[in-house]
């Protein structure tokens, strides 16, 4: 319908070397305008050189979030291309260029509108990106089968789970999934594959924050690091 997208992924995980993200590159067919959604630093080589190639201009780069397992590639990018601006949600805290707000419509070019959806939860900032012709970009507040976690940064299982049932089931059944990370080689999912099947959401909200309660893993590696990065957004 008038739009390109990429799905770009980093690596295959912490231990070989990458942080297992997608980040999504989308264009505007006519006036050539590009968005990345999620771009990791160790990757702008990878998007500027992808943008050049298809004769893009990035306009934003927008983040669902401040991430905790890699630095945003936001701020290199904003170098490389002058036009760029960061984006992330005013309840971030982090600091960019453009901060969104609830329910906003954000026109990122001519006829080109992304609904931000407010997802609390993996964060308190969290959002989701909505189109309603190619899906909603859910960062780590819905995986396929699976979520971000609530046990670091203002983790809260509760806030997760209304976020999902009322922003995102919402949604019709056939809008697709298209998350910030998957670890398990699946690169897109639906709204309603995730409500019947997804194991943790699928279930009672008392049953899911049992089961965020009990995941028991590991203090993620880069958290120092990329969290006080992150709050900058790309700003210098
Ligand atoms: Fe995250």
């Amino acid at each position: 319908p008038g739009l390109t997208m990429y799905q770009l992924f980093d690596g295959k995980g912490e231990n070989e070397g990458g942080s297992s993200t997608f980040t999504y590159l989308i264009s505007c067919d006519t006036s050539k305008r590009a968005i990345l959604i999620d771009p990791v630093l160790e990757q702008v080589e990878r998007d500027s050189t992808l943008i050049n190639t298809l004769g893009l201009s990035l306009k934003y780069c927008l983040n669902t979030h401040c991430h905790a397992d890699h630095v945003t590639g936001s701020g290199q990018l904003k170098q490389i291309f002058s036009e760029c601006q960061s984006c992330i949600s005013q309840a971030s805290g982090a600091k960019a260029d453009i901060y969104f707000e609830p329910n906003q419509k954000f026109e990122w070019a001519p006829g080109h509108v992304l609904n931000i959806l407010a997802t609390p939860g993996h964060t308190s900032g969290c959002v989701c990106f909505y189109d309603s012709q190619l899906g909603v970009f859910t960062g780590d507040t819905l995986m396929i089968g699976g979520c971000g976690r609530t046990d670091f940064q203002e983790g809260d299982a509760d806030q997760l789970y209304d976020s999902v049932y009322e922003r995102l089931f919402v949604l019709p059944d056939d809008t697709i999934v298209y998350p910030a990370h998957d670890y398990k080689g699946n690169t897109s999912s639906t709204i309603g594959v995730e409500k019947t099947t997804n194991p943790r959401l699928s279930k009672t909200k008392s049953d899911f924050v049992k089961i965020m309660e009990n995941l028991n893993l590991s203090y993620p590696g880069k958290i120092d690091i990329a969290v006080p990065a992150n709050m900058k957004c790309g700003v210098f």
